[in-house]
């Protein structure tokens, strides 16, 4: 199966696979590569567009994106427009999102070691919910919030759950650097200290138990430490988080984010939590990750006894996932896309590290070749956003397809933006 053409499902919503070639958003994607350059990332609008008001629609008003899933000016406008709020867990995050004019009241704040300026402009510009991670915040807090000078506040939990998920990516057990313990009794002592701030409304607790997950037990089993934990609070929020997986390879199927939602829903009723809680969620990769595609050329084609090396044009600095994680993803041909994939290969980058691999067996048509394009799908998520200039090679650009038009929203970076940083003389 591995070696029929690619699946198409792994493609953006509006990607049509003809025998010569690939359009996403009605754009072709050789046109891409020619316009815009190599390697290229190729986010479709319609399918970001969907993913916002799906998450939006099947959950309540106060729904976030996760903007360290991919973020850009671009990416955090399109998810206001289309009903969310953005997500940010840095001074950085917060002011890219800010700068691009999506407003402070629809900007959620994590963090778990803010620093003091992180913190007191969160709290200057209003940001509509601070997720508050430690004693020492609510030190700070204290410090800086009255009757003058309001916040809005979750409290970010340890249910003391395991994600079925990656270790790396798992958030939600108790020996993590996130959050308070419900166990322990911190979680309870610290919604005690921050009631105790006047000018402070705790809104209700925050329980992110990690990434890039398939199944739902491990939401089920946190919502059920939340509801009797909150029991007698009267809060009016509840958030799960992010976390909601993709497929990223054949064969691999995901549930969709209502679905999600749904046996959100249900757990919470079954939790006994009230009926009017609004119920809030953080999607990040869920909303990114298929949206987009990376285009590369290939190079260097290199046999050797055991197998062949076909090396592209970028590789661990714009994609790290498989490095970081172990992550699988597929490749197709952007020429031939119908075709079959019998030849098997190492797709790797131009980095200096034998670990510099993309997909350790790719599959490709006979055909494919030095010069040819090849595309890897499911690269919205955690690719640009976890990109950097290893080996200095400068990160790609950007460009989202929609109605048949292009429009780059991250130029490609040049020699000069690597050298901006150098102190002279
Ligand atoms: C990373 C993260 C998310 C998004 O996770 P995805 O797996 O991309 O959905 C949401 N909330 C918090 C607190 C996170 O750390």
């Amino acid at each position: 199966m591995s070696n029929g053409p690619i699946e198409e499902s792994l493609l953006p919503d509006t990607a049509d696979l003809r025998a010569d070639g690939v359009s996403v958003g009605g754009v072709d994607l050789r046109q891409l590569a020619s316009t815009f350059g190599t390697p290229l990332f190729v986010y479709d609008e319609a399918t970001l567009r969907a993913r916002c008001r799906e998450a939006a629609s099947s959950f309540d008003d106060g729904v976030a994106f996760a903007s360290k899933s991919f973020l850009c000016g671009a990416m955090a406008r399109l998810a206001l427009d289309e009903g969310l709020c953005v997500d940010v867990a840095t001074g950085g995050e917060l002011d890219i999102v800010l700068r691009s004019g999506v407003p402070a009241s629809r900007v959620i704040m994590h963090g778990n070691n803010k620093s003091a300026d992180e913190v007191t402009r969160a709290i200057e510009v209003g940001v509509h919910r601070l997720v508050v991670d430690n004693f020492e915040e609510i030190e700070r807090l204290g410090a800086l919030v009255d009757a003058q000078h309001p916040a809005n506040v979750l409290v970010r939990v340890t249910p003391g759950v395991e994600a079925h998920t990656h270790e790396y990516v798992r958030t939600g057990q108790e020996d993590s650097k996130f959050g308070f313990s419900v166990a322990t009794g911190d979680a309870r002592e610290a919604i005690t200290q921050l009631r105790a701030i006047a000018g402070l409304t705790v809104h209700g607790v925050h329980a992110h138990i990690g990434s890039q997950i398939f199944e739902f037990d491990g939401f089920r089993e946190s919502i059920a430490v939340l509801g009797e934990f909150t029991r007698h609070d009267d809060f009016d929020e509840l958030c799960v988080g992010g976390g909601l997986g993709v497929a990223y390879v054949e064969g691999e199927s995901a549930p969709s984010i209502r679905e999600w939602a749904d046996a959100i829903r249900i757990s919470v009723r079954a939790a006994g939590l009230p009926g009017g809680l609004r119920l809030l969620a953080e999607p990040g990769r869920a909303i990114v990750a298929q949206a987009g595609v990376t285009i590369y050329t290939v190079g260097v084609v290199k046999p050797v006894t055991q197998r062949t090396y076909m090396a592209v044009d970028g590789g661990m600095s714009d994609n790290p996932r498989p490095v970081l994680y172990g992550s699988g993803y597929e490749a197709f041909d952007v020429d031939r896309p119908l075709e079959a994939r019998p030849q098997e290969v190492r797709l790797v980058g131009k980095h200096c590290e034998s670990g510099d691999v993309l997909i350790d067996e790719a599959y490709l048509p006979r055909e494919t070749n030095s010069g040819s394009l090849v595309a890897t799908p499911v690269t919205g998520a955690y690719g640009y956003s976890m990109a950097s200039n290893y080996n200095r090679v400068p990160r790609p650009a950007v460009v989202f397809v929609r109605d048949g038009a292009a429009r780059e929203v991250l130029r490609r970076e040049t020699f000069d933006d690597l050298a901006r940083l150098e102190v002279s003389g």
